[in-house]
């Protein structure tokens, strides 16, 4: 793997950028065999991959991905990255994470563009500020940082941000999560991608799970695959709201119900909104891409997909 440094990148300037090799390979069609499987190349697929790789030595891994990889939920997410969550198990798992964001470039030698913005959460009501300022006292009780701020001192913040007047969701305080922010999600995909596929993992894309071939004793003995028959005794399952339909190809019957969720990215616009707002009340989020475009999140639609 060729890897990125100012030093690289001033010798690659040399020939126009020309002589790059592909940032992971990408195989036809998967091998006869492998000792892991893992169904869905999205970011969870590609990082089990790398961390199978590089944490547990498993090198005889395949990622199939029915279309392309970050191609589902990874590549069409509004991005935001925090650990400001209520209850001690989540906030320690979501912390884990969010220490992993933070040295995540570097460790892949990929920028993935994280950018600790903070993520300052609105509170509109008297409900909101209760249950907001109970979430700073139980963060920061876990050692997760979060902070409560007036709405002059949110405005402070978050400049665009209007708290004077008749309107219909005041502002009544904020809590803020300074080291929270966004990430670009592509890259992140890309970034284990291209760390996976250097430890060995092969990544096939337009390559569809179709069947789970199970022996007579019931254990898993090969996928079917658009590509081709594929042997392995043991296969990781990261197809996000299709788990259950590949679960279902093993004769497993999961407790899961999938919903939508939208959202919506504008035109790029000049910088004009430096945070993460979101408004649990009214249930909508916006930050500003680094391309320009504003984005915008939904809760999940009211019906299962
Ligand atoms: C609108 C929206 C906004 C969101 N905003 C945020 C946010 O701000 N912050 C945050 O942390 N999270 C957010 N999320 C959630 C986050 O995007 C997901 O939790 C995450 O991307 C899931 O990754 P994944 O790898 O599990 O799934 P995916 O990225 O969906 O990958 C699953 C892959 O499995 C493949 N697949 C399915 N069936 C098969 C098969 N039979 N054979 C082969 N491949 C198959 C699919 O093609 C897909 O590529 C958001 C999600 C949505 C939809």
């Amino acid at each position: 793997m060729q890897r990125f440094s100012a030093f690289s990148l001033l010798r690659h300037a040399l020939s126009g950028h020309q002589d790059w090799e592909a940032q992971w390979r990408s195989p036809e069609r998967p091998a006869s065999a492998y000792d892991v499987v893992i169904i869905g190349g999205g970011g969870h697929g590609l990082a089990t991959a790398y961390y199978l790789a590089k944490e547990h030595g498993v090198r005889r891994v395949a990622v199939l991905e029915k279309g392309w990889i970050g191609g589902g939920n990874t590549g069409r997410n509004t991005t935001i990255i925090r650990s400001n969550y209520l209850m001690a198990e989540s906030a320690a798992l979501y912390e884990h994470a969010m220490q992993l964001w933070e040295g995540l470039s570097q460790a892949l030698n990929y920028n993935v563009m994280y950018s600790p913005r903070g993520v300052m959460m609105l509170a509109h009501t008297v409900h909101d500020v209760q249950v907001f300022q109970r979430h700073v006292h139980a963060n920061r009780l876990a050692g997760v940082d979060n902070e409560w701020l007036t709405p002059a001192q949110a405005k402070a913040f978050c400049p665009p941000l209007a708290i004077g007047g008749e309107m219909r969701y005041p502002v009544l305080g904020a809590a803020l999560q300074r080291r929270g922010g966004t990430a670009r999600h592509d890259a992140v995909a890309w970034g284990y991608a291209r760390g996976a596929s250097a430890l060995g993992v092969d990544i096939v894309q337009n390559c569809e799970v179709t069947g789970i071939v199970r022996d007579g004793s019931g254990a898993v003995a090969a996928v079917e695959t658009t590509r081709g028959r594929v042997a392995t005794r043991t296969i990781g399952v990261v197809a996000a709201g299709n788990t259950s339909v590949v679960m279902a190809m093993a004769g497993v019957r999961m407790p899961l119900e999938s919903y939508p969720l939208q959202a919506l990215v504008s035109e790029p616009v000049k910088p004009v909104f430096p945070c993460v707002v979101m408004s649990n009340t009214i249930h909508a989020y916006v930050s500003q891409s680094d391309k320009g475009e504003l984005v915008i999140g939904a809760g999940t639609d009211a019906y299962v997909s």
